[in-house]
């Protein structure tokens, strides 16, 4: 029998989990990506594959079953990996009583979480700021890996396990009748297309975009240079904002009085959408973030004053210096305004977009690409 070709569009997460799940169905695949690397959303970001985040149910166990996937593929192709758990601090009675809330929830839901006192922190993590620390909850589901390396490396991966066959530089400019157009001088039929176009809706199906309850989200993000040996933050760390960030913290019955004293106390941080989280890599580099602007049309140029607001409330919860900062950059991702986690759809016969996986596509991908692989198997057997 020949074997079926599927070819995929983008070579970020989105689309080397789909090219992955295609190959191991069988698929002969073919990538392709406009740029000589991925440069958008998943080389931007943290790279906190974040269980904590997802509410229980299918989104945790997607983002579980990607967090296997992520830890069996980074052995496999030598790629840094670290199972760091992550410590979510509360300096507030309101932010304490939001995680001890939790830590009953998830405790019921099965996750691996445990409540940590000011004294149990300080003696395991030398980082934390321990002034005002009231306490923390420990979730050891996170994993990190450095998004850099790991989606630099996954193609080669690929290549070398599935002999998916990449193609840099080409911008899929049109699809008609199962076939992908690079302009007007390459074409490429599959039996199957994936279109994981991340944030560019105006290349590919513009109008079905222009349908969809989708906007853009810009964040602004920082790093330091390599920290030296003995500043190892251990786990990735957030503070009390990121509470208001995660749907799975929606469940603690506190969570609104909470709201209700940021929106008083912070005002100008929720109005910019931070909320703030680090990460550090092998090499010893603190990944910090984040900020997040909605809309269509996004101010390309970064504020200097939303960094520092980053850093000032990093150094409530972390014992940093701000000249350790070494780089900035912002990241744009695709954002569902209806509330839905992905969009999968098929706008022609044999073609799917999947994309809108927003905030968590290091999280969701790989279990999320599977799903999807199999839904658009039944629809073509
Ligand atoms: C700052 C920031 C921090 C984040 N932190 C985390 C985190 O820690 N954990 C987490 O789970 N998620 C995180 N996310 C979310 C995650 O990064 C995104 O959900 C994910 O990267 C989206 O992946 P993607 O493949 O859809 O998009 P992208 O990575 O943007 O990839 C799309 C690719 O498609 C290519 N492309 C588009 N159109 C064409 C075309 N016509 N022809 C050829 N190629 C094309 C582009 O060149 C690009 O490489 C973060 C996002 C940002 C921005």
């Amino acid at each position: 029998m020949q074997q079926k070709s599927a070819i995929v569009i983008g070579a970020g997460i989105v689309g080397l989990a789909s090219a992955r799940a295609l190959a191991q169905k069988g698929f002969s695949v073919k990538v392709f990506d406009r740029y000589p690397q991925a440069v958008g959303a998943s080389v931007r970001n943290f790279g906190m594959v974040w269980p904590v985040g997802q509410p229980a149910g299918t989104l945790y166990n997607r983002a579980m079953r990607s967090r296997a996937i992520w830890k069996s593929v980074a052995a496999d192709a030598n790629i840094w990996h670290q199972e760091t758990g992550s410590l979510h601090l509360a300096y507030n009675k309101e932010e304490w009583q939001v995680l001890q809330e939790l830590e009953n929830i998830f405790k019921k839901e099965k996750r691996n979480v445990s409540l940590l006192d000011k004294n149990k922190i300080a003696e395991q993590y030398e980082q934390v700021n321990p002034e005002n620390l009231l306490g923390g909850l420990y979730s050891a589901d996170e994993m990190l890996v450095d998004p850099r390396e790991a989606i630099a490396a996954l193609p080669e991966y690929l290549q070398g396990k599935y002999a998916v066959e990449f193609y840099w530089n080409k911008c899929v400019s049109y699809i008609a009748d199962q076939t992908v157009y690079i302009g007007n001088e390459e074409e490429h039929e599959a039996d199957i297309i994936f279109v994981c176009s991340g944030a560019d809706f105006e290349t590919l199906y513009p109008e079905e975009f222009a349908k969809l309850p989708i906007t853009k989200c810009k964040l602004q993000m920082l790093r330091t240079a390599a920290m030296p040996e003995r500043y190892r933050i251990k786990t990735a760390i957030c503070g009390g904002l990121s509470l208001l960030h995660y749907s799975s913290f929606k469940a603690a019955p506190s969570l609104p009085a909470l709201q209700k004293k940021m929106a008083e106390e912070m005002k100008e941080y929720l109005e910019l959408g931070i909320h703030v989280m680090a990460a550090q890599n092998g090499k010893g580099e603190i990944t910090i973030g984040d900020s997040h602007e909605y809309g269509l049309y996004l101010d390309p140029f970064d504020r200097a004053s939303t960094n520092k607001m980053i850093l000032d409330y990093l150094k409530t919860f972390l014992k940093i210096n701000s000249n350790a900062i070494a780089e900035t950059w912002h990241g744009i991702y695709p954002k569902l305004t209806n509330g839905d986690t992905e969009i999968f759809f098929s706008p022609d016969p044999g073609v799917y977009i999947l994309n809108g996986v927003g905030g968590a596509g290091m999280t969701l991908s790989f279990g999320l690409a599977e799903e999807m692989v199999e839904q658009a198997m039944m629809v073509t057997a």
